[in-house]
């Protein structure tokens, strides 16, 4: 009794003077594991990082994450939501569900070496510009440390891991929404890849990817151009009325376009075009409003010009639904474990990358950021972790694997995560996000508090994924 006194006041005292908390057992055990487990989930990340898979062609990358979970004991199925790179890990059984997702798809075209200068591993190549191959293998390491003490009978209920490819097109994770693969569970976490390591109350934008395509009839341009109807001229009108619409929206909006099909000589009337675009803002709400008038537009400019057009949605992202009472408990954790430290080597490597890119040399940012308030307008960005937030709370770490001051979705970031700068963010991630997940299967009264915060910001709003019916845009096989 008197020890447990004793225990009690050091802990108090401690606490009340402001230094630094102590793991309880469950989340020392957590830290242990991933530890324990580093150089497998640096392997894992290794080779991710190498496959360098692009949306739905992450074959090698789904295969390599699902065995693991297998071999450490989880029950896997395979191609959920029609995506054969989808898949679902579980452990446990019960209430509360848990769910933590990981990505692990890869950007076309920035193809780079582990090293501070700008060198592709293979030309043309894909890279992991966002981090992604971190983000797979840091949010499993949670999940089996957390099975590990399931395993051990010291946590009761299930315990799921989702493998949700494509983000960086397509969004894989609406497809499993849309099959309500989401929809029993308690909360949900996620992390991504970062300049620096906060729990993250920032929302991100809403978006709809669609496609515009005209058409015409062709005609000698020169010998009867009064025969043909130009589908470049329904184009160009599309894209002036667009761009006239530009002074009318919100400061928040953003409307960018690529033009993919554009006739194929100058003699010859063009009979086909076709645009690719996105409207993005700060709400669905007010994307909706800007996307009704761009279809307006798309029919204004097939009159104009004297042909059809026909408007296709791909997909869309909803904001991302804040959740302050889960961000608490992150952070929690996170001043618990503290800083990321980094050696001289690291810092001078990140330096060189700053130096490269003509950013200011800071290094890396390993510090614990304070909770923040929520913006207003998120920064510029979208992504399908939004979709998610809408269907259960969502808890979203942001963890540092490469430096300020350069580009993101660029090669400095595949070089990070290629070594050891992203591997020590990945193993912090692993840890505070297990951490969490501790407290959210001890913690009845949290769950209820982080449900509650959630019920009152969705205020009733249904969730209806934004993608066409009919199964996602599988590409062939390479
Ligand atoms: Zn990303």
């Amino acid at each position: 009794m008197k020890l447990f006194t004793l225990a009690l006041c050091l802990a108090v005292c401690v606490s009340a003077f402001g230094q630094k908390q102590k793991a309880n057992p469950n989340k020392q055990s957590v830290i242990q594991s991933v530890d324990k487990h580093q150089s497998e989930l640096i392997n894992l990340s290794d080779q991710i990082w190498a496959f360098a898979e692009t949306a739905l062609n992450e074959h090698k990358s789904a295969k390599l994450l699902a065995d693991y979970a297998e071999a450490q004991g989880f029950k896997v199925t395979r191609g959920v939501a029609g995506m054969p790179t989808a898949f679902i890990a579980e452990y446990g059984s019960g209430k509360p569900v848990i769910g933590i997702m990981g990505e692990y798809d890869a950007l076309p075209g920035i193809s780079q070496k582990a090293q501070p200068t700008r060198d592709p591993l293979l030309a043309g190549g894909g890279g992991h510009g966002c981090g992604h191959n971190l983000f797979g293998a840091g949010s499993l390491g949670a999940a089996v440390a957390v099975k590990e003490l399931m395993q051990a009978g010291k946590i009761k209920g299930t315990l799921r891991f989702y493998g949700t490819p494509a983000e960086e097109a397509v969004g894989g994770k609406i497809y499993m929404a849309r099959e309500g693969l989401f929809n029993d569970l308690d909360v949900c976490l996620d992390w991504h890849p970062d300049t620096e390591i906060a729990a993250s109350t920032q929302s991100s934008q809403a978006m709809v990817d669609f496609i515009v395509e005209f058409k015409g009839k062709a005609a000698h341009a020169a010998g009867d151009p009064w025969n043909g109807r130009s589908a470049v001229d329904g184009l160009e009108a599309f894209t002036d009325g667009v761009n006239m619409l530009r002074e009318h929206v919100r400061p928040s909006v953003r409307m960018h376009y690529a033009i993919v099909a554009g006739g194929d000589v100058p003699n010859v009337v063009p009979e086909y075009a076709k645009i690719w675009m996105w409207v993005r803002d700060s709400k669905r709400s007010g994307v909706e409003d800007v996307f009704a008038r761009v279809k307006e537009i798309a029919q204004g400019a097939a009159i104009i010009a004297g042909v059809e057009s026909k408007l296709t949605i791909q997909t869309g992202d909803y904001e991302l639904l804040v959740n302050r009472k889960g961000a608490e408990a992150l952070q929690k954790n996170l001043e618990i474990l503290g800083p990321i430290t980094y050696t001289p080597e690291e810092i001078t490597f990140a330096k060189k990358i700053q130096e490269v890119q003509g950013g200011t040399q800071t290094g890396l940012d390993g510090t614990i950021h304070a909770l923040k308030e929520t913006a207003e307008n998120p920064p510029g960005g979208s992504t399908d972790v939004g979709d998610i937030s809408w269907i259960v709370p969502e808890i979203t770490l942001v963890a540092t694997t490469a430096p300020a001051n350069t580009a993101w979705h660029g090669w400095s970031v595949v070089a990070c995560g290629g070594m050891s700068i992203g591997h020590k963010g990945m193993a912090h991630a692993a840890k505070s996000l297990g951490m969490t997940m501790i407290d959210l299967f001890e913690n009845e009264q949290l769950r209820k508090d982080i449900r509650a915060e959630f019920e009152q910001r969705r205020g009733g709003h249904v969730y209806k994924a934004y993608i066409p019916d009919g199964p996602p845009p599988i590409p062939a096989m390479k």
